[in-house]
């Protein structure tokens, strides 16, 4: 029988925040875990043999009682998602995204959970506040009056704002975090959902091992963002999670770059300068976004820290070893 005073559950684990959550969590020597995601069972970014994994489409209320039984801490990660390209073309699926959300809040309830972490994002933040190129740092209160991204990123406020009122209505501890880009190894970096960093990585190891020195950058390139590692971001769960922070809070990085910045770290990674080629039609979301961090300094006398340079370099050998693979028919490199 499972203990209810241990089980933690995380939902999303078979993409590349929920997996390395999970590899976190097992760092910890947190042993009773179960792993949920639709994605069918040897198709996820990381696998753990010592986990309870389960596949189970969590659109349904059915599944998140299941998915929660005996559970008292739940991550919810589950979601439509992807990069600029895919959350531009796939609004409607990205809101139905509110079905998970709803559902496990719901399921969560029934079965009494600890806290409850929901993922939301920079994507909820007012888009009249992000015109200008100088990467506005975007404080907690922009969020309001609302002018979401369309489609992702109002369900992302309509999410969090039901986490609220389960809070406040129903005493479920939930927190919730504002995950600005995350990128690092197990990320997406091919087939439409990858993000910025993965994609542009991709493309100059694809530049440098074709000779074909060219590059396709989405926009004017003068674009501005922040991205935070992987390891930053799986650090900043666990400690809002464990905190009395029950406001929506930014959880990203506050090193602001323009994507041309972001080439020119890849073509050094790569020792290589390539031809840009600017599509001003390709999606290229808002012209300047940054994490406004004054919050979260103050809460937990922390932020992410790990510079764009060596996350990012990490990141590109990573994908290299990923790519190499991927062309000798065998994509998974890494399973425990
Ligand atoms: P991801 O796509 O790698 O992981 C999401 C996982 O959810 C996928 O494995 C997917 O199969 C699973 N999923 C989708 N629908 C499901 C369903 N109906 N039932 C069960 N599982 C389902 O994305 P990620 O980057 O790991 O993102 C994790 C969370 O963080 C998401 O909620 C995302 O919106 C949020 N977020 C991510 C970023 C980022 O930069 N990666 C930024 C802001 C917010």
């Amino acid at each position: 029988m499972k203990d209810k005073s241990k089980l933690i559950l995380v939902t999303g684990a078979g993409g590349f925040i929920g997996g390395s959550l999970v590899a976190a969590l097992r760092a910890q020597r947190r042993t009773s875990i179960r792993a949920v995601d639709i994605k069918a069972l040897g198709t996820w970014y990381q696998e753990f043999g010592d986990v309870e994994n389960l596949s189970l489409d969590l659109n349904l209320l059915e599944n998140c009682k299941t998915a929660v039984k005996w559970a008292y801490e739940i991550y919810n990660l589950a979601a439509n998602m992807g990069g600029m390209g895919f959350i531009e073309h796939n609004r409607a699926l990205c809101m139905l995204s509110v079905l998970i959300n709803t559902h496990m809040l719901q399921a969560a309830l029934k079965e009494d959970v600890k806290r409850f972490f929901y993922s939301s994002s920079a994507c909820v933040y007012n888009a009249d506040k992000q015109k200008t190129f100088e990467a506005p740092s975007l404080k907690e209160e922009d969020a309001y009056p609302a002018m979401a991204e369309d489609g992702y990123g109002w369900e992302k406020l309509f999410s969090e704002r039901m986490c609220r009122h389960f809070r406040e209505d129903y005493a479920l501890r939930t927190r919730v975090a504002r995950f600005h880009n995350v990128y690092g190894p197990w990320g997406t970096w091919f087939g439409g959902r990858e993000k910025a960093p993965a994609a542009i990585c991709r493309k100059v190891i694809e530049a440098k091992l074709s000779g074909k020195h060219e590059i396709e950058i989405w926009g004017s390139g003068v674009q501005t963002r922040s991205f935070m590692y992987i390891d930053d971001c799986v650090k900043g769960i666990d400690l809002i999670m464990n905190s009395e922070i029950v406001e929506p809070i930014n959880l990203g990085s506050s090193e602001a770059v323009t994507i041309n910045q972001l080439v020119d770290l890849a073509e050094e990674f790569a020792g290589i300068k390539l031809k840009r080629k600017y599509n001003l039609n390709a999606p290229k979301g808002v012209n300047g976004r940054n994490s406004d961090n004054a919050l979260i300094q103050k809460y937990l006398d922390w932020e992410p820290d790990t510079s764009l340079r060596s996350g990012l370099e990490k990141t590109y050998r990573w994908i290299y070893d990923q790519y190499l693979a991927r062309e000798r028919g065998d994509s998974r490199i890494v399973r425990e």
